[in-house]
């Protein structure tokens, strides 16, 4: 079998959407499955939409899901092309350049090719004539596209022109499409496209055909919305006596409205899901299940890398489209987090804190670690949850430790009670404050939930934390107390 080779080809035009995600980590998934590689190409050609920064979101974003990459713009083509890019990192590889901006005389080369063996034309249509065509067309009611006025009119090669594709309009063209399986197109209704424009630049269907073909790709994967143009691309392969690569177009991921996941939807960016706290493996794993599936009767939903990479086919991609379901990423979120060791939880909400300057206490955060990784769905609760054991000076919700049985004075005398009670512990464990922190309720006569808020914000600021007895102990006994004052003096 030749070397399974697949590729990602983003254009950096902004932050990566889940949805080419999904498809890009199958075309890992099919590199990785077979031993083969998986490259990645920038397809900046349509200069007017790019983004500076969006190349280095990009790596950031593969790197983060654990995509890793074997060839790719290497650091001299980086730093040419994007300003956002810090010049640290490249990839590089044989079939470089791996940037469209820096291949255009191979393109020129191609199309230059493809119209001296007479399946390409020189155009030198203006912009006004293709829109007086495009509006008599309209008027006559006809699918609009170009009526192919150069085709016999031989333009000059150094007039101002664009190179056109001759797309035969009688021939039948058929695709065997690895997830859509056999696409029949009887008659093409797409009229000579531009391969190359007059400014130097290919279009994607030139571009895309010519790097696939020279980096050897063997599976093209890719969104569905491209099968429209694949006629282009199967008359380009033939023209060229190229062979083609296998083909894979995947259908759209949709929101629950039944209409393309956007933003009206919800974080569609994978950057939105890594700053909302969930875990890389839970994303790779829900994007497994939105377009694969482990066979007829199969319940396994949570998969290893490993297994991912062992059991993955394009034959149990879906040829349908997928629907996006939040509450079953959050639920797998949860899955995951939970099953994280000690150490790769503490590794995984660290971040979270220091991206907020907090300054970690390494023996408190591991000590506390596991009471919150019961309870958490998602890794961004953290600060919030625990920055308490961090701050010198916490803030402290007074009026929500106020109610039916507790007013300030009770409220005070609580705590006089409680500085009491903990001050008397010597060895400070949870058992141990369990037993003093439980006592104070019953003395003063009052329910064990009022008194219990009280102590919670004197100590934490908050009526929301890990559990009680365990924040006072990792917390640790003079602290308690000197926040058990200090609430006394704010009161
Ligand atoms: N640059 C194209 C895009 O971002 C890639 C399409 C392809 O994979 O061929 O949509």
């Amino acid at each position: 079998m030749k070397e399974v080779r697949t590729r990602f080809a983003p254009s950096p035009t902004g932050f990566l959407h889940l949805g080419g995600v999904r498809t890009n980590f199958y075309a890992w998934l099919l590199a990785r499955h077979f031993g083969g590689k998986f490259i990645l190409r920038i397809e900046d050609t349509d200069q007017e939409r790019l983004v500076p920064g969006s190349i280095k979101a990009i790596l950031e974003d593969l790197k983060w899901l654990g995509l890793d990459i074997d060839e790719g713009p290497a650091m001299e083509e980086l730093i040419k092309v994007d300003t956002g890019w810090d010049g640290t990192e490249g990839i590089g590889g044989p079939y470089g350049p791996y940037i469209q901006s820096q291949r255009l005389p191979r393109y020129k080369e191609v199309a230059e090719h493809l119209v001296k063996i007479g399946v390409a034309y020189r155009c030198d249509c203006t912009h006004e004539m293709l829109e007086k065509e495009r509006a008599d067309q309209m008027a006559r009611r006809e699918t609009p596209g170009y009526s192919g006025y150069c085709r016999h009119r031989d333009v000059s090669p150094d007039s101002k022109h664009v190179i056109r594709l001759k797309m035969a309009a009688d021939e039948t063209l058929s695709l065997d499409d690895a997830v859509k399986g056999k696409v029949v197109w009887e008659k093409i209704s797409l009229r000579d496209p531009v391969l190359f424009k007059s400014g130097g630049f290919p279009l994607y269907h030139l571009a895309v055909v010519v790097d696939d073909h020279d980096m050897k790709i063997s599976h093209v994967m890719r969104g569905e919305e491209w099968l429209a143009t694949a006629p282009i691309h199967i008359s380009l392969y033939k023209a060229l006596g190229w062979e083609q690569p296998v083909f894979c177009h995947l259908p759209n991921v949709l929101g629950q409205d039944g209409k393309k996941l956007s933003k009206r939807h919800g974080a569609t960016h994978v950057k939105s899901f890594r700053e909302a706290g969930y875990l890389p493996e839970a994303l790779i794993n829900f994007l497994l299940l939105l377009g694969w599936n482990p066979g007829e009767g199969e319940q396994q939903e949570i998969f290893t890398r490993d297994e991912m990479i062992k059991r993955f086919s394009i034959d149990r991609v879906n040829n349908a489209a997928a629907v996006f379901s939040y509450d079953k990423l959050n639920w797998m979120n949860g899955m995951y987090i939970r099953g994280l060791s000690k150490e790769k939880f503490v590794d995984a909400i660290r971040p979270y804190l220091l991206a907020k300057d907090i300054k970690v206490d390494e023996a408190r955060l591991a000590a506390i670690a596991p009471h919150i990784q019961e309870r958490m769905k998602f890794l961004n609760e953290t600060p919030d949850l625990i920055d308490f054991l961090f701050k010198e000076k916490i803030e402290r919700d007074l009026p929500a430790m106020m109610g039916k049985d507790v007013d300030a004075t009770k409220a005070k005398e609580i705590i006089a009670a409680s500085i009491e009670a903990i001050s008397a512990v010597s060895d400070f464990t949870v058992p141990n404050v369990e037993a003093a922190v439980r006592s104070i309720p019953e003395k003063m006569g009052l329910k064990v939930g009022p008194v219990f808020a009280v102590i919670r914000i004197s100590v934490t600021g908050k009526k929301i934390t890990p559990p009680l007895f365990e924040s006072i102990v990792v917390l640790g006994k003079d602290a308690t107390i000197a926040r058990l004052k200090e609430t006394i003096e704010l009161i």
